[in-house]
C-alpha cells in the first residue's frame, strides 16, 4: 500500500465528533510505549504524524488519520500505564466502550504487543474485551530486531498461547526499526478495507 495522502482529521473524546463521512476504518489499539506510534509512522511512511503517546497527564484522545482519502487508521489511547489514576482508567474504560461498541465502520483492529515479552494481563485483557464486540484482530507483534532470529519462533508461539488468539485472528511479527513484516501487516489490513 503506498499512502500518498495522510492527515489527521481530529482527536475525538466523544462519538458525536467521530467523522460520518462512512469511510472504512481499523482501530491500532496496545500498551503505552509499546511502540504504536512508529508502527503507524512506518506503515505510512511518515516520520512523525502518529505522535509518541500516552506520558501521564496527556489528554486521552482518539485519534483519526485519514489515508489516500479512502480509509482511517485510528490511534487508540495507549494502556496499562502504572500511574494512571484510577479516575483516568475509568474515563478511558468508558471511551473504549464506546467506541467499540458503537462504531459501525470499524472493520478490524490491531493490537500491538512486544514480541521480547510475555503478553500481559493487560494485553490478555484487551484482546479479550476486542473479542467481546466479535472484532476481528491483528496481532501486531513489534520490536522484532530485539529477538535473535533462532528465538523468534518460541516468542511468536508464546504470544499467540498467552493471548489465545482465534485461529481466524493473525499475528506478525513485526519491526519498526527493520521494516519487517510491514508488507504482510498491509496485506492483512487491505483484507478488511
Ligand atoms: P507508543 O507509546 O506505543 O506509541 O510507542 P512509540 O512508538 O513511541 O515507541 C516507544 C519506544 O519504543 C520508542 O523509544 C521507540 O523508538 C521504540 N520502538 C518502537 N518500535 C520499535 C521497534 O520495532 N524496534 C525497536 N528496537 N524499538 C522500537
Amino acid at each position: 500500500m503506498k499512502v500518498t495522502n495522510a492527515e489527521i482529521v481530529i482527536s475525538a473524546v466523544s462519538k458525536k465528533q467521530y467523522p460520518n463521512d462512512q469511510l472504512p476504518e481499523i482501530a491500532l489499539a496496545g500498551r503505552s510505549n509499546v511502540g504504536k506510534s512508529s508502527f503507524i509512522n512506518k506503515l505510512i511512511h511518515r516520520k512523525n504524524l502518529a505522535r509518541t503517546s500516552s506520558k501521564p497527564g496527556k489528554t486521552q484522545t482518539l485519534n483519526f488519520y485519514k489515508l489516500n482519502e479512502a480509509f482511517y487508521f485510528v490511534d487508540v489511547p495507549g494502556y496499562g500505564y502504572a500511574k494512571v489514576s484510577k479516575k483516568e482508567r475509568e474515563k478511558w474504560g468508558v471511551m473504549m466502550e464506546e467506541y467499540f461498541q458503537t462504531r459501525e465502520t470499524l472493520r478490524a483492529v490491531v493490537l500491538i504487543t512486544d514480541i521480547r515479552h510475555e503478553p500481559t494481563k493487560d494485553d490478555v485483557q484487551m484482546y479479550t474485551f476486542l473479542k467481546h464486540f466479535d472484532l476481528p484482530i491483528i496481532v501486531v507483534a513489534t520490536k522484532l530486531d530485539k529477538i535473535p532470529k533462532g528465538k523468534r519462533d518460541k516468542h511468536i508461539k508464546r504470544t499467540k498461547q498467552t493471548l489465545d488468539v482465534a485461529p481466524d485472528d493473525f499475528v506478525i511479527p513485526f519491526s519498526s526499526e527493520t521494516g519487517e513484516g510491514k508488507e504482510e501487516s498491509w496485506g492483512i489490513i487491505k483484507r478488511f478495507l
